[in-house]
């Protein structure tokens, strides 16, 4: 089982790090943790246009000129957490439903005709979505779409194991922080309160047969040169246990939402530019998501540096995409174009949007 290190001793490291780190680390074939240390320390900013073009060297190597493209279908934002950054919070007077399955599956109708063929269902934690309505939803929507992953409540191996039969081929389950003192302040209240439940969840999912595996932390809640530390150990973990298994990396910003949270230490875009150069070198076949939460302007300027996904025409509210008045939604996304928008910009660089990377004849053991 992986067991987060002491938060304070992942500061250091990252802090000790000098130039000559640096150095080394960019010169190194294969990284190990002390140069993922030294690549997201201070001493390595100046370092950040060396960093930027071996990031983009080995994106293309693993990639090509791709970007695969989702869409989040939000089927409920029924709560019993109190994350304090939240629009979802128990805590928040907002409206609240679950989607019937009919009209859940009308909703992901609606984006297979805006051309969506990833589907990623989307749930805050309560026990309507469970795993009795994602696998009828599954069983559903199986066979109109390449890909449909969940980030949905935590859930046991035999859960993963019986979606996955139904269809579902990945899980994304974020730590949010993998600063314990930082995460009990931010979880007062819910079954999310237990730091320890959550961080064994991607292991269960793998052991489930599930195709990838997404990890990741809010960026803003704590020291992020620690929290990108952090999530590299947990990666390199997973990845030594679960050889057959593909991941995935996100460290989304936090963004205005229902609550009025400020996060306690907001992250500016290079840091956030110097973390993502940093994981891709670390982990040359990781896919790193960019979603919403991030403006146009900063999505269309990395495209080819490092990230590998992008989500698009994104609404975070269950029903958003039939009524896009209704409310309720998670967060405020910063950016706001339709898919062949972002298609268009992606084409315009030379790059190739995927809405399709595998099928589901490689899904072995599936029933
Ligand atoms: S982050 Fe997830 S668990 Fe926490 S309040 Fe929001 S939806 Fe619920």
């Amino acid at each position: 089982m992986f067991v987060t290190p002491d938060f304070d001793t992942l500061q250091q490291a990252v802090q000790s790090c000098t130039s000559a780190d640096v150095e080394r680390a960019l010169k190194s074939p294969r990284l190990g943790k002390c140069d993922l240390a030294a690549l997201l320390s201070p001493a390595a900013e100046p370092y950040l246009g060396v960093m930027a073009s071996r990031s983009t060297a080995i994106t293309g190597q693993r990639f090509g000129k791709t970007i695969q493209l989702y869409a989040p279908l939000y089927v409920s934002n029924l709560c019993a957490n109190r994350c304090l950054y939240c629009g979802f919070s128990a805590e928040n007077k907002i409206e609240r439903r679950a989607l019937t399955l009919d009209e859940a599956e009308a909703e992901a109708l609606l984006l297979q005709k805006r051309g969506f063929n990833h589907l990623l269902l989307v749930s805050g934690e309560a026990p309507a979505v469970g795993v009795d309505y994602l696998e009828a939803l599954a069983l559903r929507l199986r066979d109109r779409f390449a890909a449909i992953s969940i980030e949905v409540q935590p859930l046991s191996t035999e859960g993963y194991a019986r979606l996955f039969r139904a269809g579902i081929t990945a899980v994304a389950v974020y730590q949010e922080t993998y600063d314990r003192d930082t995460y009990s302040q931010m979880h007062p209240g819910g079954p999310k309160r237990d730091y320890d439940f959550r961080l064994a969840t991607p292991a269960r999912g793998a052991e489930a047969g599930l195709r990838e595996v997404g990890i990741g932390f809010l960026l803003g809640l704590s020291d992020w040169r620690a929290e990108g530390l952090a999530v590299g150990l947990h990666l390199a973990w997973l990845r030594k246990a679960f050889w057959r298994t593909a991941f995935t990396v996100s460290f989304p910003r936090m963004r205005p939402a229902a609550g009025g949270f400020q996060p306690p230490l907001p992250v500016d875009e290079r840091q956030l530019t110097q973390l993502l150069f940093a994981l891709r070198i670390f982990d040359p076949d990781l896919g790193l998501i960019l979603s919403t939460r991030e403006d146009a302007r900063y999505r269309d300027g990395m495209i080819g540096l490092g990230p590998t996904r992008y989500s698009a025409g994104s609404c975070t509210a269950p029903g958003g995409y039939g009524s896009p008045d209704v409310a309720g939604e998670q967060f405020s996304v910063g950016d706001h174009r339709n898919l062949d928008e972002v298609c268009a910009v992606i084409r315009s660089k030379g790059f190739d949007p995927v809405r399709k990377d595998w099928d589901a004849a490689f899904q072995q053991n599936a029933a």
